[in-house]
């Protein structure tokens, strides 16, 4: 069957940068799993549901029409409906939204065919939190990178300045910190290395260190 690596870990760890890599080197998809659950976030809000009303955002999942467009850089549109909303997909409070979701079992069961459809020749790299537990149980290398969340925290700001939007460090940190929290104790699907995952700590790596890390991987 098609290959698939996973790429998993908390927010602000560097998945997108790894997993975009990836994609680009190997010429293969990247699904960004994340950006599923903060446009079904944002969705819904659009829609007037609350987010506690789980069976209504579930719901609303199957009739999104979701297309991501562009290359492997971090500048891809999203459209949604015919509507390009990828800078408020990507703000900081979008992603606290979509983690309120996504420990709905309802909601994620409404996402994962969505998720393995993304699953095509030559081959998938899957960016989120249960990419190798949930999603691709069977994918041929799991990676699970993690980083201490200041520096986690100080890699989201370069990121938001970087398009052109500003945060508080302190606040990132403390956004951050609530939503792994979250994240790692919800019932379904939490975010824990899959049992045959290779952790990365990326704290003390730049970039290139990781990158080069991943491609001796791969390779193997
Ligand atoms: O990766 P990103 O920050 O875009 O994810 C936003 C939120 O979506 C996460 O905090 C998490 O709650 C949820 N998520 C998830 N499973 C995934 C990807 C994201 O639960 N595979």
């Amino acid at each position: 069957s098609v290959p698939v690596i996973t790429v998993d870990g908390p927010s602000g760890v560097g998945k997108g940068t790894v997993s975009r890599g990836l994609a680009a080197r190997l010429g293969w998809q990247r699904l960004d799993s994340g950006a599923l659950y903060r446009i079904l976030a944002l969705a819904a809000v659009d829609a007037g549901i609350t987010l506690s009303d789980t069976d209504a955002v579930a719901a609303l999942a199957g009739g999104l029409d979701i297309r991501f467009t562009g290359d492997h850089e971090d500048n891809e549109a999203i459209w949604v409906n015919g509507r390009d909303i990828k800078s408020a997909v990507r703000a900081e409070a979008t992603g606290g939204l979509a983690s309120q979701i996504a420990a709905a079992p309802a909601v994620r069961a409404a996402l994962l065919q969505r998720q393995k459809d993304f699953r095509v020749a030559p081959g998938l790299i899957g960016d989120g939190r249960d990419m190798g537990t949930v999603v691709f149980p069977d994918a041929a290398l799991k990676l699970f990178l993690t980083a201490s969340a200041e520096e986690r925290a100080r890699r989201r700001l370069l990121q938001l300045r970087a398009a052109g939007q500003d945060a508080i460090l302190a606040d990132l940190c403390t956004e951050i910190s609530t939503r792994d929290e979250r994240d790692r104790t919800r019932t379904v699907a939490p975010l824990v290395p899959a049992s045959d995952a290779i952790l990365i700590d990326t704290t003390h790596l730049n970039p290139t260190q990781v990158a080069e890390r991943v491609e001796g991987l791969v390779k193997d």
